[in-house]
């Protein structure tokens, strides 16, 4: 079997007067992350991580935020959209595991919501997506509350030995 490994890494700056979309799923705090689109960090930094493995380029190459189709969007449908070119170039998703770093709010709480919501758009199991949250210890731009990072790694498998196995 051909496994492969992908690292992706994002940032977004909050701003007033947007929503705060994490993880697929809306959070509630003041204020929400500046961006083309919804600013969902952490599913970016699982597109990019998913591209980067399977070699496909990253996320601003697949879905440009000077492209009036992608303003707002829904990250959602960009993990789906990456989701479907990796099962097209012949992968399967073995686990992601990614760490989202905010010093405010508490994210523990959605974690579940998020595994369970990603798990539907990628259509995989929800045990195949970790996903922890941190602080920075108050240092750096997350640790004033500038804005959010989030890292993801992944294993994707090759699809096709797996239906011969
Ligand atoms: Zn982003």
């Amino acid at each position: 079997m051909r496994i492969r490994t992908g690292f992706g890494y994002d940032v977004h700056a909050f701003a007033a007067g947007r929503t705060l979309w994490l993880g697929g799923v809306k959070i509630k705090h003041p204020r929400g992350l500046a961006g083309h689109s919804d600013a969902d960090v952490l599913i970016h930094a699982i597109c990019d991580a998913l591209l980067g493995a399977a070699n496909l380029g990253d996320i601003g190459l697949h879905f440009p935020d000077t492209s009036a189709e992608y303003r707002d969007i829904d990250s959602k449908i960009l993990l789906g959209k990456t989701m479907e070119m990796l099962r097209m170039s012949g992968y399967e998703l073995g686990n992601v595991d990614a760490t989202v770093v905010a010093e405010q709010p508490k994210l523990q709480p959605y974690i579940p919501a998020m595994q369970q919501t990603l798990a539907e758009v990628m259509q995989v199991d929800p045990d195949d997506l970790s996903i922890k949250a941190t602080t920075s210890e108050k240092l750096g731009f997350t640790g004033r509350g500038e804005g959010i990072a989030a890292y993801a790694s992944v294993l994707l498998t090759d699809r096709i030995t797996y239906s011969e196995t």
